[in-house]
């Protein structure tokens, strides 16, 4: 049997001091053999423990609008080139918004999630969208954070001022893999809607989607990039291949792999909210308790058009690891 020969400790201890991890050090946590992966969680564990203690933020996703999205993203049922079985509408009225809302304050939800299909808002789904938040925001202790597409300055204004919190434009994957993924818009436009929520005041969220069959040197690279970009909140999404989606032949990951790019996500941008989100449950498996020492955010409910695990099984992870919910923080 190999014996545990790492002292990864180091690699917190760089963390906790602000500097990154060098691609060397990135590849190392990739590369560990799983019998160090109790070694490293341990590790990230310290650098999360510092910023978060035991606390756990929970975020709900509501499908504001699905489907009929004409861009080509492959990992994507709700694609252009996607001939996944899914639920299509458009924009969802306003009280089904409410609703939704509710709904997360009753499961101590912090921070509710507006996802929207398409390239980017229509003037009149912006307008309808201001409204059901500024009702939200006005009757309700919650946090909101959209995530619409691209955006331009002036839309990206107007969210903020009628009173969202957060804005989501996940960065997905390397810059070199990115055409192979994604054809009908660029790596940049993604970035420069990041920069421009952040720049009208809303709080920046960004993160990826591992699994697409990316090089360990990429998941490092997009760790860079995501530290760059200096987003509050990384969501890490592992890849759930849908049937009918142009990335439905790829596997699941094996749940020590997810562990492992958990750690490095913290290890890499150790202040931030590092959220466990899509393809949780079906790569982490029962390893999912395990992933919490290096994050501190996970989704509870439904994803966007795959079903998440009971809320009261998230529940009862938390309470079991000895952690505890944090309430409306982002
Ligand atoms: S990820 Fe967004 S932009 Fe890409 S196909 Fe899906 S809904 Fe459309």
């Amino acid at each position: 049997m190999e014996a545990i020969h790492k002292d990864w400790t180091t690699l917190a201890e760089k963390a906790l001091r602000g500097q990154p991890l060098t691609m060397e050090e990135g590849l190392s946590v990739l590369e560990a053999d799983d019998n160090e992966v109790l070694a490293i969680m341990n590790s990230a564990y310290q650098v999360r423990h510092h910023y978060y203690g035991n606390k756990v933020k929970l975020n709900l996703i509501i499908n504001a609008k699905s489907g009929l999205c004409p861009e080509d993203c492959g990992y994507c049922s709700q694609s252009i080139v996607s001939k996944a079985t899914i639920s299509k509408y458009p924009l969802l009225e306003k009280s089904t918004l409410l609703d939704g809302a509710r709904k997360a304050l009753e499961m101590k939800v912090g921070t509710y999630c507006i996802v929207a299909s398409g390239k980017g808002p229509t003037s009149k789904e912006l307008d309808q969208l201001i409204e059901a938040v500024q009702e939200i925001k006005s009757t309700m202790p919650l946090k909101i954070c959209a995530c619409l597409g691209i955006l331009s300055e002036e839309q990206a204004v107007r969210l903020k001022d009628a009173g969202v919190d957060r804005y989501n434009h996940n960065l997905n994957t390397s810059r070199s893999r990115f055409p192979r993924i994604t054809t009908t818009h660029t790596y940049d436009d993604r970035q420069e809607t990041v920069k421009k929520a952040k720049a009208a005041g809303m709080s920046p969220c960004s993160g990826c989607i591992v699994g697409m069959g990316e090089t360990n040197e990429e998941i490092v690279e997009m760790a860079y990039a995501l530290r760059e970009l200096e987003a509050d909140s990384i969501p890490v999404n592992f890849l759930n291949p849908i049937p009918g989606t142009p990335l439905e032949h790829l596997k699941e990951l094996n749940p020590r792999q997810c562990l492992k790019v958990l750690a490095l996500m913290r290890f890499m941008n150790p202040s931030k909210e590092i959220r466990i989100a899509g393809g949780r449950e079906v790569n982490l498996r029962s390893l999912q308790p395990l992933g919490l020492y290096a994050a501190n955010s996970i989704f509870v409910g439904d994803y966007l058009t795959t079903s998440g695990q009971e809320a009261a099984e998230d529940q009862r992870m938390i309470e079991d690891l000895g952690f505890e919910i944090e309430l409306c923080a982002l």
